[in-house]
């Protein structure tokens, strides 16, 4: 396994899903983590797995701020963060888009990741890890994901400009975007339509694990990954690769398996 240790990782959202799973993995590799999250039993998950907590509300510049603070005091300087802490208003299409969900949605999904780079840019250890959780509906347009998608679409471009202004300091940026994976945020939902929609559209013709995308994150933050910046990296078993069916046949040029220029 990659080594992370002596390194320090800020995890947002790191209670649940994806988050946790990310957690655990760099406590395997060695990290010493900080889990960040809003959640009351945030406390609970974060000591049961042998993490840091610290209850914030990321979409807060001021709470950002307080948890690089937190991290240094408690554990020393910081190498890695992940701003992976998300709301996802699914299944809101433009007709019923208010102005309250489109703002929580960007101060949450948005503003967290830009207030995460910023403080991080004075923060993070020099040659630090930035890893941007966004989405595979950031760059595949769907119905219903008027607000969420536009937040990930969103993350996805900070984190080129992210990379941008912090590749002086040796600071790598990326982004992951996964394809669905199962996690509260999806099992939560009864008879969730989305599990069998995209399944079966997923050549790989299944959904994702929270620690397959977590395997991801591992080895952006290790120091083996030090010349990948400002990338998104899509982790959706093929979702975002192309179509699984695209009706075609062949025109009468092709004959035999050969091209006939005049037919
Ligand atoms: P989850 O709901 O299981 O976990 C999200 C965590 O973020 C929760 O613990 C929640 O308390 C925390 N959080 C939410 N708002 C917060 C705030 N304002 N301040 C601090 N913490 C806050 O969800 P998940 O499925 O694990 O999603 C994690 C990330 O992955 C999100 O950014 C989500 O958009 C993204 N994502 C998920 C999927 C999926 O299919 N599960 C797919 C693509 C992207």
């Amino acid at each position: 396994m990659f080594s992370l240790a002596n390194k320090t990782a800020i995890v947002t959202g790191g209670a649940s899903g994806i988050g946790l799973a990310i957690a655990k993995r760099f406590i395997a590799a060695g990290a010493q983590v900080l889990v960040v999250d809003r959640r009351m039993d945030g406390q609970k998950t974060a000591q049961d797995i042998g993490a840091k907590f610290f209850r914030v509300d990321v979409s807060e510049e001021k709470e950002v701020a307080g948890m690089f603070e937190m991290a240094r005091t408690n554990l020393g300087p910081v190498e890695i963060l992940v701003n992976n802490a998300g709301i996802q208003p699914l299944g809101v299409g433009f007709n019923q888009l208010t102005g309250e969900l489109l703002r929580r949605t960007l101060d949450v999904n948005v503003n967290s990741v830009a207030f995460g780079i910023k403080h991080a840019a004075h923060a993070l250890a020099t040659a630090g890890r930035i890893i941007n959780i966004a989405s595979f509906v950031g760059m595949l347009a769907t119905p219903g994901a008027a607000a969420y998608a536009t937040s990930k679409a969103a993350v996805i471009h900070l984190t080129k400009l992210a990379a941008i202004e912090l590749a002086p300091r040796q600071i790598t940026v990326n982004a992951v975007s996964p394809g669905t994976i199962l996690t509260p945020a999806v099992t939560e939902i009864p008879n969730n339509p989305e599990i069998s929609f995209v399944e079966k559209r997923t050549p790989l013709g299944r959904l994702g694990m929270p620690d397959e995308v977590a395997s991801l994150c591992h080895f952006l933050a290790t120091d083996e990954a030090a010349y990948i910046t400002g990338q998104n990296i899509a982790i959706d078993g093929g979702l975002t690769a192309g179509w699984m069916e695209y009706a075609l046949v062949p025109p009468a040029n092709v004959q035999n398996g050969r091209w006939v220029d005049d037919v």
